[in-house]
């Protein structure tokens, strides 16, 4: 018998219903309520039909957003009845999306440029397949929005400046969550109002990259730079058990690459990737180099993306049982060691016969190389080992070095944040015999400059200058 009205009812889909209540509202006979069990699938709550009075009128179907939420079909509670699959009676298999891989375009790179770290960092975005941003404002990162906010419309990219960091996060989590590249700029304050959704999109398993200036802290601070917030990129990434690879640029041309291979990197691992400068890095000028290619970027089989293949994802980082959650958590562990084993990086300057070995990442590690070069015109044996992952920290690296080196000097502006890195870093990795450790710090906005470091140096080693 064909479908009249009359005997047709209104279905819910739990798997689709998003419990936005809109079809509550369209029903003038009250026969649908808010549910009160989560469904575990979606970490949403459907609603509940009382059916009882119901006319067919249909005004719940019409109100409802959702494509397969609420249907109306024959008497039924078998809501498979009501899948996408079986609507006219047939039973089709849904197609499934296909992951599209990124493809690498070569381009001209032309002669070297001469642009401040922020610039090469959007450059490197835009060449690395980028055409969505959001963000706010705030020194000493802003000109790499400002840059992102000239160069997307002419891409046919989305730049969009939030009401706030909290927004800007959650717009990268939706699209990074509809599998397309995106980033944000921001400074200390920002990246920590960040942190909650950082923490759902590493749960979630969303990519995006995110570069934070760091600037002078605590609190609102200044807009100088420092290297305020390696505790916070290592080990605080909002709540639960988060990590991300995190690239620390000292230079404006490492700006640019660390940023390309940020977005590979959160892609491979959908995972947020973090770019930490500091202030000075990112205003300060270099040459820069282009690659000789450029990203197409391609669209994962994950992706929930607005085409039937992909309309059957579901990115939540919700598990409402333990043994789920704890699952979870098993998964992101595995995927932490796989990072920790492939990502670590570094670089090493003299360090082949260094006895003094002087550790340093960003800016500061400029000023320890100069150091390095004036100490070994003395004949002092120094090297310098620089961090570029500061998580996963290098610490097979560094391990290698410590039998041969009689002291370290960690050069940091900060409280000794990179210090604390490196001894928990050779104390998990069973290093235990230590050379003895010591420092140059500055902070509030001041860097360690190179004539500390060397007159440091001197006074360990007894020279009198
Ligand atoms: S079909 Fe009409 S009466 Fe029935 S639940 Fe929907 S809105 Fe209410
Ligand atoms: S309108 Fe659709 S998605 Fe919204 S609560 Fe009703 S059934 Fe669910």
């Amino acid at each position: 018998m064909p479908n009249s009205r009359e005997n047709l009812l209104p279905a819910v889909d739990p798997a689709y219903c998003k419990g936005c209540a809109r079809c509550i509202d369209a029903c003038l006979h009250n026969c649908i309520e808010m549910g009160n069990e989560i469904n575990p699938l979606t970490g949403l709550t459907p609603v509940i039909l009382h059916l009882e009075d119901c006319t067919h009128c249909g005004l719940c179907v019409t109100a409802c957003p959702e494509p397969y939420g609420l249907h109306m079909d024959s008497i039924t509670d078998d809501y498979s009845a009501v899948r996408p699959e079986t609507f006219d009676g047939v039973v089709k298999t849904r197609p499934k999306a296909a992951s599209i891989p990124s493809t690498k375009i070569p381009i001209n790179p032309g002669k070297p440029i001469l642009i401040k770290g922020t610039y090469a960092s959007s450059i490197g975005a835009v060449l690395a397949g980028c055409r969505h941003f959001y963000g706010y404002p705030i020194t000493p990162s802003t000109e790499g929005a400002e840059l992102m906010a000239k160069l997307l419309p002419n891409l046919d990219g989305i730049f969009i400046q939030a009401v706030s960091e909290v927004a800007a996060i959650n717009m990268l989590y939706g699209t990074g969550g509809a599998g397309l590249p995106c980033m944000t700029f921001t400074s200390s304050p920002g990246f920590s109002l960040m942190l909650e959704g950082i923490s759902y999109m590493i749960g979630s398993e969303v990519p995006s990259v995110i570069v934070n200036i760091m600037r002078g802290g605590p609190g609102l601070g200044n807009i100088a730079p420092e290297q305020s917030d390696l505790k916070l990129v290592c080990h605080g990434l909002g709540h639960g058990n988060t990590q991300c690879v995190v690239l620390a640029p000292a230079t404006p041309q490492e700006m640019l690459d660390l940023t390309m291979l940020a977005f590979e990197l959160t892609f491979k691992y959908r995972n947020p990737v973090i770019i930490i400068g500091d202030g000075y890095l990112g205003q300060i000028t270099g040459k820069v180099s282009l690659p000789d290619y450029m990203i197409q970027p391609g669209l994962p089989d994950w992706a929930v993306y607005g085409d039937a293949g992909h309309r059957g994802n579901l990115i939540a980082s919700i598990d409402i049982t333990e043994p789920d959650l704890e699952a979870r958590n098993i998964r992101l562990n595995h995927k932490y060691d796989t990072m920790i084993k492939a990502e670590q990086r570094s670089d090493s300057f003299f360090c082949e016969d260094a006895e003094i070995l002087l550790v340093a990442m960003n800016t500061p590690a400029q000023m320890a190389k100069g150091a390095v070069q004036q100490l070994r015109s003395e004949g002092i044996k120094v090297g310098l080992f620089r961090p570029i992952t500061a998580w996963p920290f290098p610490v097979d690296a560094l391990s290698k070095l410590i039998p041969q080196i009689r002291q370290i000097v960690v050069v940091e502006a900060s409280n000794g944040q990179l210090e604390d890195e490196i001894r928990l870093s050779l104390s998990k990795a069973g290093v235990t015999q230590l050379p003895p450790i010591s420092f140059v710090r500055r902070f509030g906005g001041i860097l360690p400059q190179t004539h500390e470091i060397v007159e440091k140096i001197h006074a360990l080693e007894g020279v009198v200058a």
